[in-house]
Parts: C-alpha cells; structure tokens; sequence
C-alpha cells in the first residue's frame, strides 16, 4: 500500500485517495473510533448519552453535528473534574506511555508508535542526508519530540537545540552544516538578522535549504525573503496539541494545506457547530483517528479557516485549508457568513488608495446590511471603479457583496475606528 522510497513523492496510498475512497474510509473509521471511544471513555459516554446519541447514530462524518464540540476550556473544565485525564483516556491508566502538558493545565497521553507528523515533513522534502535542526520546545510541550521523531522517520540527522540562544544555535548551525530548520518562522528571521549582524553571510556561511515551520502562520513577505534572498525552501503545518499532531500540511505547490486522512477536520459554523461548505469561513474542529486510546471527538480549535476542493497539481487528492485567517471570537456573522477583521483589511487596503476603512454592520427590515466608508490618500481616484473594483475583491476573499460604499473626507474615520463595527440591535 505504501510508496515510500527514500526517493518518493507520497508517504502513504492515502494521500492518493480517489474523493470517494476517502469519503468511504472516513467514515468507516470515524464510527469505529466513536464506538471505541463511547465503550472505553467514562466523558465520551457522557458527551454522546446527554446529546441523546447512540455511537449507532455516528456513521458518517456529517453525523458528527449530533455531538457537541469541546473546546479547550471544557477540556481543562473536564480534566479538573475528574483527574488526570477527564475521562477522554480510553485505556488503562498503567498502559500510558508518555504525557504532555500543555497551557492549562491539559495533560494529553499521546503513545510513540504513531507518526503523528512524519507526513507532513516527507511532503516538505526532508529526507536521509539531511541535517536538520529542532528548534521546538522539548519540554512539557510534545513540539519538540514529535517533529525530532518526524525527521527521524525522513532518515535525516536531528540537532536537538530547542528554544532560544540564537547566537549558539547560529555557530551550531555553521559547525555541523546544518540543512534543515524546525521551528516558527519568527526564529527563523531572527537567527537569520542575527546571522547577518554577526559578519556572516546565510547563503555562503550557513547551508540552510529547507525549513518547516508550524505554531504561526507563515505571512507572504516573509516566505519571499526567505525563498528569494536566502534560497531556504519553506513549508507549514497546522497543528493541534490536544488531539495530537498535523492536521494539515503543504505539499510543494504551497497553495492551502492538504488535511491529513488522519483525522477528521470539519470547518463549522462556531455558534452551531453545522458543518460548513467550500470556502466558507468557520472554525476548524478535529476528531483524530491515530489514537484509539484518546477520546477526544470534535475538538473545537477555535481557528478560523476554509477549505478548498479543487484539485491540487501535486497529485494528492485531500481537500485543502487555506490558512487561518483569525480567531473564533474575532469573527462577525453577516448573513451567515463569518467576516473576520484581518481578511476585511486584506481586500480592502490592498487598494493603494484607500487610506482608512470602516466596515459597519447593520440591520434593516430584517436583513444584516454592510456599509463601506472609504477615506481616500488623494482627490484623483474614480470613485465609481474603485467601489466596483473593491466589491469585487471583498466578493472573492469574504465570499459576501457589501450593500453601499460611501466616501468621507479625510479625518472622518479616528486610527482605532478602522475595522468592522457591528452596529446590529437584536429586537
Ligand atoms: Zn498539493
């Protein structure tokens, strides 16, 4: 089943799945780990038996709208109720590997066998050669040993920095010819800043050719710096500490992340939990399906994202997320579609003449309406065009049409009023 040569493209046949394989094998899977879960973890029968849902109710992906996300602050809620683990551990408590612990406290039981990222960094092209450097936390937080287990799966060699001493981790990375960075693309900038002010040269005095990054969000800018200045081929994860492990990945096309058949990812509307369609904006939640002994069906993230189908030149067939445009609470619902702040701004400002917007949110007859004041860096735009142009735009990024654009006059709109205001009185 496997095509995994040290020299091959694909971890595993799943990621080649034909759509309606996977839709089959996702759900064959989903029910037998809900059963499992409903059989073996006092909280899972208590989720399903208040909801009033049989593990016989769960046979498709679209059934788990039937039970309620848990976020994490349930899950800390949950844990301190019932120590260690809350209920969620499905085994016996002397059959417990290892524990993380994540801010919380969460303690997360997670065992060694399963390759819980090792996909992710076969796509990002780590391979047997390779020299890579861990620049994760190795304590409490299972950053640091999943992806040094990950690298190892690749055949490659892990220097086992963790976090911080930029300056030692720059000497390591010159000493041993370090090829390969983990770590936040944060770190990477700094080590490569500090490189530079240190009278070395990143291109000719470091050998750094790939990075993967997870933790934060790659931005555009950054990854051309990194590609463009510093030849370093970067890729990003989504990852989720308290189910375990990648959620997603890039493959070398870098357009959206590939969700792994690993887990079920739903994105769903966070006021309801109903699943979302294609390009819609909602919050990812995720049932992992590695890990019998874990029972932690639809954890809520609390990330924004959406997901695409279109097929990806790369061959693998999963659906792909598009990056995490904001946090759950930051969003505002607009006709049933979420809008978030910071993808508002990107279809708005990325006019160069737009100085400052206000979105307002309001409510007439019954109906959620969108108003757009514009104040403008000069006198010469074409108002008409522009508002088309900026509809158009706002239409593709927030998939929602903005009812009425007006221009006011510079100063109208204060710094801190830029953004979306909701203005609707629920009556
Ligand atoms: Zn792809």
């Amino acid at each position: 089943m496997a095509v995994r040569s040290p020299r091959g493209e694909f971890f595993d046949a799943l990621e080649t799945m034909p759509p309606a394989d996977r839709v089959k094998y996702l759900d064959n899977k989903l029910a037998a780990a809900v059963s499992y879960a409903y059989r073996h973890a006092p909280a899972v029968k208590e989720l399903l038996d208040k909801a009033g849902v049989t593990p016989g109710d769960i046979r498709t992906v679209k059934d788990l709208e039937k039970i309620p996300v848990t976020r994490k602050s349930g899950l800390v809620e949950m844990q301190k109720a019932r120590l260690p683990y809350g209920g969620v551990l499905a085994a016996p408590l002397e059959g417990v590997e290892r524990v993380f612990i994540s801010p919380g406290p969460i303690y997360e039981v997670q065992p060694s066998r399963v390759k819980w990222f090792a996909k992710s960094f076969w796509a990002a092209g780590f391979r047997k050669g390779d020299v890579v450097i861990n620049t994760f936390t190795y304590h409490m937080s299972p950053a640091g040993i999943l992806f040094h287990e990950a690298i190892r799966d690749c055949g490659a060699t892990v220097v086992v920095a963790g976090t911080g001493n930029t300056d030692l981790q720059i000497q390591i990375m010159k000493d041993l010819k370090v090829t390969g960075f983990v770590g936040t693309p944060s770190f990477l900038n700094m080590v490569v800043k500090r490189a530079e002010e240190l009278g070395h040269s990143v291109k000719k005095d470091l050998c750094i050719r790939r990075a993967w990054f997870t933790g934060e969000m790659l931005p555009p800018s950054l990854r051309k710096v990194f590609e463009e200045q510093y030849n370093i081929d970067t890729y990003q994860a989504y990852a989720v500490t308290e189910p375990g492990g990648a959620i997603a990945y890039e493959c070398k096309q870098k357009h959206g992340m590939h969700l792994m058949d690993e887990y079920v990812t739903e994105i769903v509307d966070p006021e309801t939990g109903k699943q979302l369609g294609p390009g819609e904006v909602g919050e990812i939640v995720t049932t992992q399906l590695l890990n019998k002994d874990w029972g932690l069906i639809r954890f809520g993230t609390g990330d924004l994202s959406s997901y695409v189908t279109e097929p990806c030149p790369c061959g693998r067939t999963a659906h792909r997320i598009t990056g995490i445009v904001g946090r759950a609470g930051d969003a505002v619902k607009v006709r049933g579609m979420f809008i978030v702040g910071k993808q508002a701004e990107q279809a708005i400002l990325g006019f160069g003449q737009v100085a400052r917007y206000q979105l307002i949110v309001g409510r007439r007859e019954h109906r959620d309406e969108m108003t757009l004041r514009l104040e403008l860096k000069g006198n010469d735009a074409d108002k008409a065009r522009l508002s088309l142009d900026i509809n158009s735009k706002f239409q593709d990024i927030c998939r929602i049409k903005i009812d009425r654009i007006e221009f006011v006059s510079p100063g109208s709109i204060a710094e801190k009023q830029q953004g979306i205001k909701d203005e609707r009185v629920w009556e």
